[in-house]
């Protein structure tokens, strides 16, 4: 856990901090579906390297595009 801080703070390889993204657009399914794996679950952030301020929003828009049907639930 203390190692990923570190990490963290040397560099920055959370794509939504790169792109300086705030507020993640669920209406955006494409960019979404990157974060997402074939079953349709979120990808832990140590394979993305989204960082957890930006996991806990992606989390919030992968929940309202399923909602908004715009991606699909976990399948069994
Ligand atoms: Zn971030």
């Amino acid at each position: 856990m203390a190692r990923e801080q570190i990490d963290k703070k040397k560099r920055k390889n959370c794509n939504f901090c790169a792109d300086k993204v705030e507020v993640i657009d669920y209406k955006d399914a494409q960019k979404i579906r990157r974060y997402l794996t074939e079953a349709g679950k979120i990808l832990p952030r140590r394979i993305t390297g989204t960082c957890a301020e930006h996991q806990r929003e992606l989390a919030r828009a992968v929940k309202r595009a399923r909602e908004a049907a715009l991606i699909n639930y976990v399948y069994d």
